[in-house]
């Protein structure tokens, strides 16, 4: 069973509860490392910079505290794995224990993946691939 370092915690920790729960159980059965919660102007306007977000700071909804974004990659044999199956894998099972902590009233707000922005469980029309970002959406 996986737990999280350190550091992968404390970025949890920047996060809304619904994204600490859902965490919590993922890293039970899918190894991962928290690359980002919270992010603040200049982290925002970096970000954006670098062409890792396509919306400047306040947008995002990494940039309220806590954080309604939260970005987590699949972690194998000591590496970070952000191919895109990796991330369509890992995006699957996260989204499937968020549909049932919501069902179980665990968390009150739906989950919405970087891979799948329309929601409409097709990932080959996701023109902005964002793998590894997580975010809350009203039920
Ligand atoms: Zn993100």
């Amino acid at each position: 069973m996986s737990n999280y370092s350190l550091a992968s915690q404390q970025k949890l920790d920047t996060c809304h509860p619904d994204l600490q729960a859902l965490f919590f159980y993922v890293i039970l059965g899918y190894d991962n490392t928290i690359v980002c919660g919270h992010r603040g102007e200049q982290e925002q306007n970096e970000a954006f910079a670098n062409g890792y977000s396509q919306l400047q700071f306040p947008q995002s909804k990494h940039n309220s505290y806590p954080s309604m974004a939260v970005d987590a990659v699949p972690y194998e044999n000591g590496h970070q794995d952000w191919s895109k199956t990796q991330s369509a894998n890992f995006a699957g099972y996260v989204k499937g224990i968020a549909d049932l902590l919501f069902r179980m009233s665990i968390i009150s707000h739906k989950v919405r993946c970087g891979v799948d922005w329309n929601m409409n469980m097709d990932i080959d029309d996701t023109k902005f691939w964002d793998g590894g970002h997580f975010e809350l959406v009203e039920p």
